[in-house]
Parts: structure tokens; sequence; C-alpha cells
């Protein structure tokens, strides 16, 4: 029997407490689940804790939520750094490294720990959902489930079957991503979905411009700020998202589409190779060690 809707999930596993694991940790934790981070190393754990707690914090000094709330939502993350930590759980959900290789090693690890009703969730930003479920015993309960960056505050979540996923999972997905005050949007598995193989192409042409020198950081992130009511500019964006992530993704869109508009632009590369990752190493376009 495959996890029905309505079905109460309350062990929720995050795999990976990076930028984007921290995130939906949180976001699952304050709708009430049970939630077990999970990472490779010790310090990356606590990196992930200490990033929900200071967004948490930054609620209650903002009077969002009451201290008692915040303190209630921290107790139901737990960390561990083994995949057997994942045992039992209803939901997984897997946000390591936008790494192919990384991720199917993974997903072989844990299909055979958790509940065998479990929905199996990658929050892959651009790898094929039906590749990634070909790793476990039972790909009708695996799914896309693409949260945007910063996930507690960003309302969408891209939701994509593989060519296996059965609508008990689907609507599973869509319902719970509603519980958690989100808006899931449908989508077929395609290299970037839709997000990604429209916002990718212009960070990379927005490192394109910078490469070329049509205009300094400043002024290519104004362009697009002011006069397409960006909220932030690419390469800011760049900066937030992680420029190994924006790599990866590149990467992707090319390999799988085939296409030559879609080659990462040689200094996307170049930063990338020199640690220049963005927010998360202090430096990537802008510089965050002065801020
Ligand atoms: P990140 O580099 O910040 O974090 C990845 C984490 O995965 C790291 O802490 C790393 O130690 C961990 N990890 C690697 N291998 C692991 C393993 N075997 N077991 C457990 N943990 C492991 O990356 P991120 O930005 O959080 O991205 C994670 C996923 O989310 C990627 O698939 C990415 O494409 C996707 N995503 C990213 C964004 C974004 O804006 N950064 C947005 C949406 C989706």
């Amino acid at each position: 029997m495959t996890q029905t809707v309505g079905t109460k999930i309350e062990r929720v596993s995050v795999i990976g407490a990076g930028t984007m694991g921290a995130g939906i940790a949180q976001v699952f934790a304050a709708a009430g689940h049970m939630v077990k981070l999970i990472d490779i190393k010790d310090e990356f754990v606590k990196r992930g804790v200490a990033t929900i707690e200071s967004s948490l914090d930054r609620l209650v000094k903002k009077e969002t939520i009451p201290l008692a709330q915040k303190i209630e939502i921290m107790g139901r993350v737990r960390t561990d750094t083994t995949l057997e930590a994942t045992t039992g759980s209803q939901l997984v959900v897997e946000a390591v490294s936008e790494n192919v290789d990384v991720k199917k090693k993974v997903w072989k690890d844990i299909a055979s720990r958790v509940d065998q009703h479990a929905i199996l969730a990658t929050n892959t930003s651009s790898i094929s959902i039906s590749d990634l479920a070909a790793t476990v015993p039972s790909p009708k309960r695996f799914i896309g489930m693409h949260f945007m960056n910063p996930v507690p505050l960003m309302k969408l979540v891209e939701v994509i079957r593989g060519l296996e996923t059965d609508d008990a999972t689907t609507a599973t997905t869509l319902e719970l991503c509603r519980a958690l005050g989100k808006t899931p949007v449908e989508v077929h598995d395609y290299p970037g979905f839709v997000s990604n193989r429209i916002l990718m192409p212009m960070i990379n042409e927005a490192v394109f411009c910078l490469m070329e020198g049509v205009a300094t950081k400043e002024a290519i992130d104004e362009v697009m700020k002011l006069g397409m009511a960006h909220p932030m500019g690419p390469l800011t964006l760049a900066d937030l998202i992680g420029l190994d992530v924006c790599l990866a993704i590149m990467e992707v869109l090319h390999r799988d589409l085939g296409d030559s508009k879609y080659r990462p632009c040689p200094l996307l590369r170049k930063m990338v190779a020199g640690g220049r990752l963005g927010r998360k190493t202090g430096r990537g376009f802008y510089d965050y060690a002065k801020t």
C-alpha cells in the first residue's frame, strides 16, 4: 500500500544541512513535524542548526513568533551524522550537493532504511527525478520537491513527478506543501524544470556581461533591479544561491539539453575553482566579510 492522502507524516529526515537543508528542516519543524537533520560531519549539522536558530531569532525579534514558539520549534529538530538515522522516517527530503553521483549514493543507502510507505523527495535544482528514482526500490514513491531559497520566506515549491511517481505520492506531496504554508506548482521532469531552466541562463548571461566588461557588477545588478523590477540583481542572487550550485545546474542544462546556449561562463568556473562560492564562503561576486 502506498502512503495515502491525509496520512499523517510525523517523522521527517532532511539529508544535507547546508543552505537548503537547514531551511527545509526549519519549515517542517515549524509545521509540527519531528525532524532529523543529517549531514556528514558534526560541524555541518551544527552550522545548519545555527542557521535555523538565527532565522527564528529574527522572527522573535520582529515579534512574528513568541520566544516559546522558537524553543518549541528548535525542540523538534534533532541532528545526526549517519544515514542510519533515517530509519523509520515517513518522509525523506534529500538536499545534498547538486551532484548526481553523490545523490544516487545517498538514495541507495537510505532507501532500504525508511518506512516502507515513506515518500522519498529530492530537492535537486536540475537533475532528472526519473534518473534518481531509478536508484530506489520503489520509484513510485519518489518525487521532486524543489524548495526555493530562502526556504522560510519563499512561497513556491516546484513539485516534479518522475516517470514512475504515482498519484498518491503526488497528492500527498502537494498536500504537505500546502500544510507548510507553501504554494506547490506541478511541472514535468526536464533538466532544470521551469525555475532553473529560466533563471540560470539569465544568471550565466549576467556573468558573461561581467566577464566581457559590458558593465560593473553593481551596474548589472542595478539594471535588472530597476529595469526589470527584480528584487535583487542576478549577481547578488548568484551569491545567495551559491556559485557552485549555479555552475552545477548549468552543467546539467548543458549536458542534458545538449545545446551550447547553456555553456557555463568561464568566469563562473574560475570563481568556483578559486573557492569564491558566494555568501556561504564570505566571498563571491561581492565581499561579505566586510558586511
Ligand atoms: P550546500 O552546499 O549549501 O549544502 C549541501 C550539504 O550537503 C553540505 O552541508 C554537505 O556537507 C551535504 N552533503 C554532501 N554529501 C552528503 C552526504 N553524502 N550525506 C549527507 N550530507 C551530504 O548546498 P545547497 O545550496 O543547500 O543545495 C542542496 C540541494 O538543494 C542541491 O541539490 C541544490 O541544487 C538544491 N537547491 C539549492 C538552492 C540554492 O539556492 N542554494 C535552491 C533550490 C535547490
